[in-house]
């Protein structure tokens, strides 16, 4: 081998770039990421929604021990406990060495996903073809989700008070719903619209049913047909849809992608990619030094409004409420808090690499993706995390082996983003973006590395369990 050259040194010790994890990962480390996405996949089946999502991480957090929080009782160190907020938002926390006082760690990952939410009155037969209304929830392309198949996952309170779950689409042998486009023979006025009308909003509607009810014709009997199925399966009648909450998602499973098998594919990614990992890293952590708080939110897709997303103060309060234990009053624990927003940013994708800027993009397999700040334009509307906290990310990743990288949400004028960083900032804590990579975001079927996904789980960690 030909001896390096002075240049290639002083490279070496100068220059920064990030490398694909499969060179700084060992075979081990490797193989520990497969295992945990295996468990990754597992979650993402079995939470399509948030709420399904909020039930699974209550349910695994009170296999490990974890206990109803209750601000009248009194913990130790190393107690873990779990707050439930209106069925869609959780926060687990466990109990540190340190008071309060001198803050508590916070994780914050969203459990909510762009998807169709069948509308309050949503049956209805058009041509002896019977078809739900939808109103879509998030930022969709709404083009990319005709002919995609779907299931119907969601909640109906009964006349009678009773709450039926409906989860139907997933199981083999179950029957799964569809939103038709098109076809391109006939497609020439559908072809001058502009990319967001190619499918309107009052387009989307889900093809439930085209059988009469009986064999003599009646009117509706298509719908009524329909009805009559549910009622039988789930004692609802059509008023009952009034107070309800159904929401179509993409009928497939997550599956592994590509000849090496480095990918995972699924609906629901963003942000569940990132939940996930927090609640392990959560379950993890041992003993930590901090109080920590992981806190798996709803509604970010939509703003962060009402009362299960973080613009709400049911964050501060829980916090509020640790404080209280210790008759510390609860600005007092934020100002001293740190905290990582867990989410999703654009992966590079080099089909549209046009829209990124190469040098502060984040690429899949180098790592989680450290995003000081999101907006749009000149930084509007963004937590631009300071550099003193950045550092301290830095080395809590670089003395853990975390792979990381820095990105920003594509070029400077290309568009922009938010995440839910700055709800926690504007309380006044310290607050950084980092999350995975991800490629086709808000689509049906979106792409994570499963090493990204890896680092998040150890980065999270290593995040709660720094001194
Ligand atoms: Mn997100
Ligand atoms: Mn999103």
């Amino acid at each position: 081998m030909s001896e390096k050259s002075q240049a290639d040194i002083l490279k070496e010790q100068l220059f920064y770039e990030p490398k694909h994890a499969s060179y700084v990962m060992d075979e081990d480390e490797i193989n520990r990421a497969d295992v945990f996405c295996r468990d990754y996949i597992g979650f993402l089946n079995a939470s399509r929604t948030e709420r399904e999502a909020a039930a699974n991480i209550v349910s695994l957090a009170r296999e490990r021990g974890y206990k109803e929080f209750d601000p009248k009782a009194k913990y130790k160190s190393g107690d873990k406990v779990y707050s439930l907020i209106h069925e869609k938002s959780v926060i687990l926390c466990t109990i540190g060495k340190k008071s309060v006082a001198e803050g508590v760690r916070i994780l914050a990952a969203h459990i909510d996903s762009p998807r169709l939410d069948l509308k309050p009155n949503p049956l209805y037969e058009e041509d002896e073809l019977a078809l739900f209304k939808t109103h879509y929830y998030g930022g969709i392309k709404k083009y990319q989700w005709p002919t995609v198949p779907l299931a119907l996952h969601g909640v109906v309170i009964k006349k009678n008070g009773k709450k039926v779950t409906v989860r139907i689409g997933d199981e083999p042998g179950d029957p799964v719903f569809v939103v038709t486009d098109l076809l391109p023979h006939l497609d020439r006025q559908q072809a001058d619209r502009p990319m967001t009308k190619v499918i309107k909003g009052e387009e989307l509607n889900i093809l439930v049913g085209s059988r009469p009810f009986g064999n003599e014709k009646s009117d509706k009997a298509v719908k009524l047909n329909v009805l009559n199925l549910l009622h039988e399966k789930y004692g609802i009648i059509e008023e009952d849809f009034l107070s309800a909450e159904l929401e179509a998602v993409p009928a497939y499973p997550a599956v592994d992608i590509g000849f090496d098998r480095s990918l995972i594919g699924s609906y629901g990614h963003d942000d569940r990619v990132c939940a996930y990992p927090s609640v392990m890293a959560a379950f993890d952590a041992a003993e930590p030094e901090y109080t920590s708080v992981a806190v798996l939110t709803d509604k970010e897709e939509t703003g962060s409004d009402g009362n299960t997303g973080l613009q709400s103060a049911y964050l501060k309060h829980f916090i509020a409420d640790l404080g209280a234990l210790e008759g510390v009053p609860g600005r007092d624990v934020i100002r001293n808090s740190s905290c990582l927003s867990a989410d999703v940013n654009a992966g590079y994708d080099p089909t549209f690499g046009h829209v990124h800027e190469k040098m502060n993009a984040a690429y899949l397999n180098k790592g989680i993706v450290l995003t000081k700040y999101t907006g749009s334009g000149g930084k509007g509307g963004t937590n631009d995390a300071n550099a003193e906290f950045v550092f301290k990310v830095r080395s809590v990743f670089d003395s853990a082996c975390v792979q990381w990288q820095v990105g920003e949400l594509g070029k400077v004028d290309e568009g922009g983003g938010g995440t839910v960083a700055k709800y926690i900032a504007n309380l006044g804590a310290q607050v950084v973006d980092v999350g995975v990579p991800v490629l086709s975001m808000h689509a049906p079927f979106e792409v994570v590395s499963k090493t990204d996904v890896y680092m998040a789980y150890k980065g999270f960690k290593a995040f709660l369990e720094a001194k």
